[in-house]
């Protein structure tokens, strides 16, 4: 990579230890990954039966939606990362497996879509609602992925034969398939071909389905038929003259994570204008308290282009119907995570936090089994229409299964991944971007070695101990990430404090000569925040969350009066919050313990004449809000009206 300020770490050079991620992990690799795989191997998922029809080694139907290949490349990815951290070799040979019946579904000439192989009277890149592409992408990542990690080519040739017919196909200037580049991971999967193997052409075809984007006049032609297009799909204004984040919200960050991964490559600078608005438009426009993305199920841009899923106007941040896919929200660590690599400013590390411990964390039950697809900031019961759709999204609960797939798996490939994102080698030296007990063995760009071992107990407590174990004779430079919710900060190391500059949402910076047994003490004291909406936000005026850290609370039906309405919950503005750490609830959490108020004087009327209300105040908790809905249904909400005396 040539225009990045920070190289990535290698995959499984950075491993948890304790804690809150080794705990996550340990999740993913016992539980999450075990469970998925029964799932999606088996005839619920019907995922690797689908390869094994296409591959001749079984009778039957596609079963699942068009993007079903693409989720199980997610989880097959998922899988190489937990062998990556485990070595554990018989995920490797369940890989192997799967990679042979991938082989065999694929056809002489490298194309490989079971959805389109399986179905009678459908013919390739017919129309982009069939999602090739986003098959595709997730095809060439996770095969580059476990090239990475493996040094096998077994699923990295099929990634190759399969890149060489796209390019055939979408290189060449057809007005045909034009617009066909849809839900565009397959702009990410193409650049990470070419860093694997080298190939200028795969980064070539990347930059071309960029370029095609607002090309070409937006209208039905025989390839969109059957799905929104405009805005909903990026494709009316071309990306380097975009100004604001439009249309289904995990089209858009996969498309802006690929130009972003087009941009480290290329350098091109109208790009990376670009992209810059447009992070800054979803990160302070349109993203919601807890890092999601995605405000509505359906409404339109301001183009007046009919949107699903997606994003809508700046400031207009719905609670109860709000849509945040647990992938949306995901994508937006990821496209923020390829700008913090490009530009190396703690901000982006920050929305990356924010989603990993809220938003993403939200989409799975504590337990691992148990998934949520939209990711509301409030839950009424019988508010939203569960059953007006054919393949419901928006669910009241946790669910086992969804029809749709693609959340889970991309929910524990980045947990399984997300030690990678600890730490980056500098030009100075090293940043430490997330904390979490962990050890670290990488090198310098100098390639000389650094060891380094993190002890903590964050987010729970924001003491944070770092040694170092093993790093050069020459003075380098650790960068330390200051969370922009920290008001003091303090740092140590060996015992005397440094005069360094230690400025929330920056780096604190040290460079001098490093020593084994070298120990830097950082700590964040972690004070209870109320957090308020910017007051155009009219869905928050007059409301609070709370904050600890990085982690948002909630308030849920279990920790109130047996048949309270969440909507009668006021926050008691004078209440004295104090946090306690609960081992044994929730995975291992803390609470935040206060008072609230519950009004006692509901009318049903759509509009009241209102008397001073009668508020009764009721001690409870808080918990945070990617650990709700583990008690079984319940009403929720992050954000409470708040009563000040
Ligand atoms: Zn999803």
């Amino acid at each position: 990579m040539t225009h990045t300020k920070l190289k990535s770490i290698g995959i499984g050079e950075c491993n948890w230890t304790e804690g809150f991620w080794a705990d996550k992990f340990k999740m993913a690799e016992e539980v999450m990954v075990p469970y998925m795989g029964d799932l999606l191997c088996g005839d619920i998922g019907h995922a690797l039966n689908n390869f094994k029809i296409a591959a001749g080694l079984k009778e039957g139907e596609h079963k699942g939606m068009f993007w079903h290949d693409g989720d199980f490349y997610k989880f097959i990815e998922a899988k190489t990362y937990i062998y990556a951290y485990t070595k554990n070799a018989k995920l490797l040979s369940e890989i192997d497996e799967f990679i042979s019946i991938i082989s065999q579904a694929q056809e002489e000439d490298g194309y490989l879509q079971t959805q389109i192989q399986l179905r009678e009277n459908v013919d390739r890149y017919e129309n982009r609602k069939y999602h090739e592409m986003y098959n595709t992408g997730h095809l060439l990542i996770s095969a580059c992925t476990h090239h990475k990690v493996t040094g096998k080519d077994n699923f990295l040739n099929i990634a190759i034969k399969h890149a060489d017919l796209l390019h055939t196909i979408f290189m060449p200037e057809t007005k045909h398939y034009a617009r066909f580049g849809f839900n565009q991971t397959q702009i990410m999967g193409l650049v990470e071909l070419y860093r694997s193997v080298g190939d200028v052409k795969y980064l070539r075809l990347a930059e071309k389905f960029i370029n095609n984007r607002g090309k070409y006049e937006v209208k039905h032609d025989s390839t969109t038929i059957g799905y929104p297009i405009g805005d909903m799909v990026q494709e009316r204004t071309p990306l380097r003259e975009s100004k604001e984040a439009v249309g289904h919200a995990v089209l858009a960050l996969y498309y802006y994570a690929g130009a972003a991964d087009v941009y480290s490559e290329t350098g091109e600078k109208a790009l990376i204008n670009a992209l810059d608005l447009l992070w800054n438009n979803v990160t302070q426009k349109k993203m919601y308290v807890t890092g999601a993305v995605g405000q509505a199920h359906y409404g339109a841009s301001t183009n007046l282009d009919m949107i699903e899923e997606g994003f809508i106007d700046a400031y207009m941040m719905p609670n109860m119907t709000a849509y945040n896919e647990t992938c949306a929200n995901l994508c937006n660590a990821m496209f923020s995570y390829r700008m913090f690599g490009i530009h190396g400013e703690s901000k982006y590390m920050d929305i990356i936090e924010l989603v990993l411990y809220n938003s993403g964390l939200s989409g799975i039950s504590v337990g691992g089994k148990e998934y949520f697809y939209a990711n509301p900031l409030r839950m009424v019961n019988n508010t939203r229409n569960y059953n007006a759709h054919e393949n419901v999204t928006e669910t009241p609960d946790r669910e086992p299964y969804l029809e749709c797939f693609c959340c889970p798996p991309n929910l524990v490939r980045t947990i399984a991944k997300v030690s990678g994102w600890a730490y980056s080698i500098t030009n100075a030296g090293v940043s430490i971007n997330l904390y979490g007990a962990n050890t670290l063995k990488s090198k310098l760009l100098d390639d000389s070695l650094i060891q380094l071992t993190q002890e903590t107990n964050y987010p729970w407590n924001g003491h944070i101990r770092i040694k170092v174990d093993k790093c050069k004779n020459e003075p380098f430079e650790m960068a330390f990430r200051i969370p922009n919710w920290v008001k003091t900060a303090s740092i140590k190391v060996n015992e005397e404090p440094i005069s360094v500059e230690m400025i929330s949402g920056t780096f604190a910076r040290i460079k001098r000569v490093w020593k084994k047994g070298d120990i830097v003490i950082l700590d964040f004291p972690m004070e209870i925040n109320l957090v308020e909406g910017h007051s155009r936000i009219e869905e928050v005026r007059n409301q609070i969350a709370i904050k600890r850290g990085p982690i948002v609370y909630c308030i849920e039906s279990p920790d109130l009066p047996k048949n309270t309405e969440i909507l009668s919950v006021y926050f008691n503005g004078d209440a004295v919050l104090e946090e306690e750490y609960e081992s044994n609830f929730l995975g291992g959490i803390s609470i935040i313990k206060g008072e609230v108020l519950l009004r006692k004087d509901s009318s049903e009327g759509m509009y009241n004449t209102v008397t001073k209300p009668v508020w009764e105040p009721f001690k409870t908790k808080f918990v945070p809000y990617f650990a709700w809905s583990n008690r079984g249904q319940a009403e929720m909400t992050v954000f409470m009206p708040v009563v000040w005396r």
